[in-house]
């Protein structure tokens, strides 16, 4: 098999092998990784219909880890992919109210982030021993609420490595909040920040690139790396599930081989539906990309106008995963849209710095028609929880509800026939008082943990193992700080 070969997308340095991005987690001069090619899977779709979810996972891996062994990436996947997960289905696809839900809460934190996380430490482990790297590796998270604890749940006790993990104390839900500050595991860290997603993102990012600090941890035999969606790690293993949705959609009778399958994503940082126009470009039949945001809708109004710009008013919503201004990943999609030139997308994510916004051109523009950019409002994903629920007692979390509402809305817009996924990517579970609240007002006055039983007897859907009990867990990280503090933070915990 051909080698493939990873570039930043500021073009600075040299390629990397994929090892190499995995373990670097972001380029040196800022940019994001990304395939030089992607590569084409081309085996006919009723033969990779057989396959189980691991199976399909080697498959698509082994185009893009071209460095990595079969051997190895169906070790790595078979250890990933467990009864950690609570289906052996992994990522099972339901039906209700004219769509389908692809559910990627089956593993051990309730959110998509598991997908990609449960295999990252494997994949860096492997990557260390190709690169010959004999350092500690040091994971510093940024996370919006869910991959903090997908991350700590992957790291914690890894051998040769320490993870440390900022959240936005105002900015998750409970029972966000309550899975991170009681991770147990001594090589774990866990801190409050008074800010935003963003600026723990921004920190997070300045710090993985700053040469001093990088050079006072080389003394010590350290290197950082990323588990947020600008490792390269993180997306690939997300490509997966939507080879895997289409073909349990083909099984079902939802489409024909070959037809093409709306995706309605809710999206944040824009990890997940990167992954998801990745597959579409190799060879995927996937139509629209429907991009929804809640109403920190910066993507949605990209979309519409060709012009990012992040300096608006933020919003705390009921979906927090998604109340980011600055989507990293978007980046990425910059590039393979301009013709694989770091010299413009450096000049944007430039302008995007000193200016807070960019435009694009119109050719660039005329290549984004792959996505469909929509939001909703907290009125209209409160409703669509409530109508779900009524009309199918089926519940969903209010990030899947967005992505509902969106696609509900540019269907009856378009009078688009195309069937849907719905990308699933928390349990209701994580957010019990919104989403309680949402199908009766009654459930306002309630607390997240007290509304476990009433959630439980509203699905019929047990609650899940992993969160039982987590309210009388001991909280074991207690510390906040400030967004300046960051890095003063990190030395600290490093003894730098
Ligand atoms: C992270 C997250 C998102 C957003 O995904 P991105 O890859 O950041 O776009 C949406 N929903 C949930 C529940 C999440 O945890």
């Amino acid at each position: 098999m051909a080698r493939l070969i990873y570039h930043s997308t500021r073009g600075v340095g040299q390629a990397v092998t994929a090892a190499e991005a995995i373990l670097a987690g972001i380029a040196a001069d800022g940019g994001l990784y990304v395939p030089e090619n992607i590569p084409l899977l081309t085996t006919p779709l009723r033969e990779l219909a057989q396959l189980d979810y691991r199976e399909l996972a080697v498959r698509v891996l082994q185009l893009f880890l071209t460095d990595f062994t079969e051997e190895e990436l169906r070790q790595a996947v078979a250890v990933a992919y467990n009864s950690r997960f609570d289906t052996p289905e992994i990522a099972p696809v339901v039906e209700h109210c004219g769509a389908r839900f692809l559910e990627l809460f089956h593993g051990p934190t309730l959110a998509f982030k598991d997908m990609a996380l449960a295999l990252l430490p494997y994949l860096q482990k492997m990557a260390a021993r190709k690169t010959g790297l004999d350092k500690e590796v040091v994971i510093l998270t940024a996370t919006s609420g869910d991959t903090g604890k997908a991350a700590l749940e992957a790291f914690a006790g890894v051998e040769g490595t320490k993870i440390i993990v900022f959240f936005p104390e105002q900015g998750v839900s409970p029972v966000q909040k309550q899975q991170m500050v009681t991770q147990a595991g001594n090589n774990t860290s866990v801190i409050g920040i008074e800010g935003n997603f963003d600026d723990a993102q921004s920190s997070v990012k300045q710090l993985l690139t700053n040469k001093k600090l990088i050079d006072a941890m080389e003394e010590k035999g350290m290197i950082f790396s990323s588990a947020n969606s600008i490792n390269i790690g993180r997306l690939i293993p997300q490509i997966v599930y939507y080879w895997h949705a289409y073909l349990r959609a083909m099984e079902d009778g939802g489409v024909r081989a070959g037809e093409p399958l709306d995706f309605a994503v809710p999206t944040g940082n824009f990890g997940n539906i990167l992954a998801g126009y990745y597959a579409k470009k190799m060879g995927l039949p996937v139509g629209a990309l429907i991009c929804a945001s809640n109403e920190n809708k910066v993507l949605s109004d990209f979309f519409a106008s060709g012009v990012y710009d992040k300096e608006r008013e933020f919003y705390l919503t009921s979906s927090p995963s998604m109340d980011i201004l600055i989507s990293s990943n978007l980046e990425r999609l910059l590039w393979q849209v301009c013709g694989k030139s770091s010299v413009l997308v450096t000049g944007l994510m430039q302008q995007l710095n000193t200016l807070g916004r960019y435009q694009i051109s119109e050719a660039m523009k005329k290549n984004l028609t792959d996505f469909v950019g929509g939001h909703a409002t907290e009125e209209e994903t409160f409703q669509a929880i409530r109508r779900v629920q009524e009309t199918a007692g089926y519940l969903l979390d209010p990030h899947t509800a967005v992505a509902y509402s969106v696609w509900e809305k540019y269907r009856q817009k378009t009078g688009s026939k195309t069937p849907v996924v719905v990308v699933s990517t928390a349990s209701p579970y994580k957010f019990t008082k919104d989403v309680m609240q949402a199908v009766n007002p009654k459930y306002a006055d309630g607390e997240d943990f007290a509304l476990f039983a009433e959630m439980e007897k509203m699905t019929g859907v047990p609650v899940p193992a992993v969160v039982r009990g987590l309210e009388s867990r001991p909280v074991l990280h207690k510390r906040v700080c400030k967004k300046a503090e960051i890095q003063l933070v990190v030395e600290n915990i490093l003894g730098l």
